[in-house]
């Protein structure tokens, strides 16, 4: 019957479609349901890059990296709040993903730097496009070559169970055929996290009130409630995310790859204020420390070309340009002699090759050619770290880390990955690794069932 498949997939984000792909290449027959209109999740908005260790496309760059140190730089990122069998999973098994998400026709070419890393190790495609639209965009082309039964407007409202406690399928709600239940011996949860849901981002972290989100619309945590009412345990919800960079003219999230490519930040006051590619927790700190709680991201000509991406800022006209940075800041209401200084100085640290000020870790260019540009800046919830408990099968676990039997979850709406703070670069990455694995064990068991 249309509706009995081996696995459901709940959720169309890169966690959703990685799972709904590995689930069908492992041999399942599977429905994925999307609540939204569209397909793509945050995931799509991602622009950072992926980050991975010892990849063929690091080796073309002679970037020197290891999986051990993309372990140690996530651990302290979280504030060693990860859980270290996830991490393990996450920075050994990330070669493979990228290598996974190439052979299906993703361009992972471009290697650049994150916040929080201690290597180039974050993979996108060529000229730094968004990464997140384009692994998307490779795995719904995917998805479609497999002829995967993608039903959107569905909602997934509740996991069935029979008397043994093993997953029997998901309740969903269509949005013409009403309620009706999509029965399967495995369920993958890949529902996203709740960040553009104030009110619970609120009570969890009472600091982020009223702040602005650079989520979609469908990031509400609904999906948290449907693996709640399965017996689902939740860890790490108070760990909420902040992303240092919202443009405060449009409301665009600011790509850090604009720092790791060689923007400086600076305050009204014309100032340096932070190592600007510190982790985000720091960063957003930092920024809501200064006059008017923003901040300006500084860069010139030779940043702005490294970098596509940072010509759709330009074209959404939040980021004004002058030929000098006097005028720039008399543009901007920014110190523009004070501008002037900071730039030469920072200059000048590129030139010594070390930053003695603010120890910044990269100083990939001078800040000297062509047009210079200030994109105002100020922190919106982005990430919520917390979700459901999962094992190293992804199996969704309760409070006494029993499994669920059938019942599986990856991506944003797990909590343990990432601590208490996740790294640039690393969502795109666990959402194809930990998708990946979530459908091939969600295959594995319901071939058994
Ligand atoms: P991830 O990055 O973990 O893949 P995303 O935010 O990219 O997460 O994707 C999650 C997707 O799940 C979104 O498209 C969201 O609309 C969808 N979703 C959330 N809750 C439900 C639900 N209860 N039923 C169906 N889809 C859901």
């Amino acid at each position: 019957p249309r509706d009995t498949v081996d696995v459901v997939i709940v959720g169309s984000g890169g966690a959703g479609f990685s799972a709904a792909i590995s689930a069908t290449d492992s041999g399942a027959k599977v429905i994925l349901i999307e609540k939204e209109p569209v397909i793509g999740g945050n995931a799509k908005l991602a622009a950072g890059g992926m980050n991975a260790a010892w990849t063929d496309q690091q080796k073309a760059k002679d970037i020197k990296d290891s999986p051990e140190s993309m372990y140690k730089d996530t651990m302290k990122g979280g504030r060693n709040l990860n859980d270290p069998a996830l991490v393990e999973i996450l920075t050994s098994h990330s070669k493979a993903s990228v290598d996974w998400m190439t052979k299906m026709g993703a361009d992972l070419n471009d290697v650049g730097r994150m916040g929080g890393a201690s290597a180039n190790r974050a993979h996108r495609p060529t000229g730094g496009a968004g990464v997140g639209a384009h692994v998307v965009q490779v795995l719904y082309d995917n998805a479609v070559k497999r002829d995967i039964d993608l039903r959107m407007n569905t909602r997934g409202i509740e996991v069935l169970k029979d008397d043994d406690g093993k997953v029997k399928g998901i309740l969903v709600k269509g949005m013409y055929k009403g309620y009706y239940w999509v029965k399967a011996d495995a369920v993958v949860l890949a529902t996203g996290g709740f960040a553009k849901n104030n009110d619970r981002v609120a009570s969890l972290d009472p600091k982020l009130k009223g702040f602005i989100s650079t989520n979609q619309p469908g990031a509400v945590g609904d999906g948290l409630d449907v693996a709640q009412n399965a017996g689902g345990a939740l860890k790490d919800m108070q760990y909420i995310q902040a992303h240092p960079t919202l443009s405060v003219k449009g409301g665009v999230m600011v790509t850090e790859a604009v720092r790791g490519n060689g923007a400086i930040l600076v305050n009204r006051e014309g100032k340096r204020f932070v190592n600007e590619i510190t982790t985000r927790d720091k960063a957003s700190a930092a920024i809501l420390g200064q006059t008017g709680k923003s901040a300006f991201l500084i860069f010139d000509d030779s940043v702005r070309k490294s970098l596509s991406k940072i010509n759709k800022y330009i074209g959404l006209g939040v980021a004004p340009t002058a030929d000098s940075l006097v005028k720039l800041g008399k543009m901007e209401g920014i110190d523009g002699k004070a501008l002037t200084e900071t730039v030469a100085r920072y200059n000048s640290l590129v030139a010594s090759g070390k930053d003695t000020d603010f120890e910044r870790p990269n100083l990939p260019r001078a800040l000297n050619e062509g047009n210079y540009y200030a994109i105002e800046v100020t922190p919106g919830v982005h990430h919520t770290m917390g979700g459901v408990m999962i094992d190293t099968k992804a199996e969704v676990v309760n409070a006494k880390k029993q499994v669920i039997p059938g019942l599986y979850g990856a991506g944003e709406v797990t909590g343990g990955v990432h601590g208490a703070n996740r790294l640039g670069g690393n969502a795109i990455s666990d959402i194809v690794t930990f998708g990946r694995l979530a459908g091939e064990e969600a295959a594995k068991y319901s071939k058994k069932n």
